[in-house]
């Protein structure tokens, strides 16, 4: 529901979306590019952004949670669709009923998935993934030699695994996996491979080449991250968050603003005051302190307004001194993500990463869809 007299306004632009699964698929064309729409798309709607991309030329999707699945099976319906958080007990059916299929990370769920197949006499295809150095889910690398070369009962659709430390170029991690990984699935070299999230798939190109394999599953590059910041991108803005001034004021020079009064103005200030705070996914931690990390910052009247002083569960207070007055009123829409402030620039403002942002972004906001090219 579009709440009327909202505080803040996402434009969500599907066509940028669409470019940049273009944009990523084009990096590997022997690769292919799958689509990682997990947390509701990181934030910016499941189900708009899976049509969008199915109507791109994306084929194959990956997401948390079965239920995440059922959407994007409504929205794609004759896409295949992973579901990476695995099978829950006893939910074979449920993964049939939809036609979508787990990523097993574990003897245990391997055993039951092979004991529902027999049962039921389902096509049994699903993921198998291996820990390659993230311990997080996935075969241990015994187990997967053990396995993998046996009789599952079901033939595997997928072999994957997923890198732990791509974001940072230089780590020897990256090649470390890429190596094992490719050891491992010459064991079966019949099943498709998957290894690249999105940094894997934006470092093809250097020194971490050679972690394309058969499939790509990039998330957050999609919706406009990069997670090799601050290395430039081509990557697209897809979201953009402008929020509505409620109140301006000029305060002289050395008077506290906010709560706990931590930063001071150091010249007299006008400052406005947005409709927006941390309940809405602008996260405390970019707010402005003396002598603190400088905050993040609004785009208004023509220049970067830095937020001024701690953030506000529904409000921020930002320096408007050097903008136009003609656009900074009562009323007027500020740039808080958009062409001016990236998503990557307000991350590092509060300490966290775009992903962090993007899966943060408040349900009080009035969304808009630019919609995208639908064929
Ligand atoms: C989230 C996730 C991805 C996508 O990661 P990005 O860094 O957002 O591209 C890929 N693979 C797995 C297993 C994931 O959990």
């Amino acid at each position: 529901m579009t709440p009327e007299f909202p505080g803040g306004r996402l434009t969500i632009d599907l066509a940028a979306l669409q470019k940049n699964w273009r944009t990523l698929r084009d990096l590997d064309p022997s690769s292919e590019c799958a689509a990682v729409v997990k947390a509701d798309a990181y934030g910016i709607g499941l189900e708009p952004a899976a049509k969008a991309l199915s109507a791109a030329g994306a084929k194959t999707f990956f997401v948390a949670h079965l239920s995440e699945a059922a959407i994007a099976r409504a929205a794609a319906p004759d896409a295949t669709i992973y579901v990476l958080n695995g099978l829950p007990q006893g939910a074979g059916d449920a993964f049939a009923a939809i036609r979508a299929r787990p990523v097993l990370g574990s003897a245990e769920e391997i055993a039951e998935w092979r004991g529902f197949v027999a049962a039921t006499g389902a096509d049994g295809a699903a993921a198998i993934h291996i820990d390659t150095g993230m311990r997080r889910l996935g075969l241990d690398v015994e187990e997967a030699k053990a396995l993998l070369p046996s009789d599952l009962g079901f033939t595997p659709s997928l072999l994957m695994s997923h890198l732990a430390c791509a974001d940072e170029p230089e780590r020897p991690e990256t090649e470390a996996q890429r190596a094992l990984f490719a050891e491992l699935r010459a064991l079966v070299p019949k099943t498709p491979a998957s290894l690249a999230n999105s940094p894997g798939t934006l470092l093809k190109k250097t020194s971490c080449g050679g972690l394309g394999f058969d499939l790509r599953r990039p998330g957050v590059s999609l919706y406009g991250g990069n997670p090799l910041a601050p290395r430039p991108s081509q990557l697209a803005p897809v979201v953009r968050l402008d929020a509505r001034i409620v109140q301006t004021r000029i305060v002289p020079e050395g008077v506290a603003v906010g709560y706990g009064g931590v930063e001071r103005t150091r010249r007299p200030t006008r400052l406005a005051i947005l409709s927006l705070g941390y309940a809405d996914g602008i996260l405390r931690a970019g707010g402005g302190a003396d002598g603190g990390r400088p905050g993040a910052g609004a785009f208004g009247g023509g220049v970067r307004c830095p937020y001024f002083g701690r953030i506000s569960m529904d409000l921020i207070a930002i320096d408007v001194t050097d903008a136009s007055e003609a656009a900074t009123r009562r009323g007027d829409w500020i740039e808080v993500l958009g062409d001016h402030i990236g998503v990557d620039d307000l991350a590092q403002a509060c300490g966290t990463i775009s992903y962090e942002i993007l899966t943060s972004l408040g349900g009080r906001y009035e969304r808009r869809y630019l919609q995208g090219a639908s064929s």
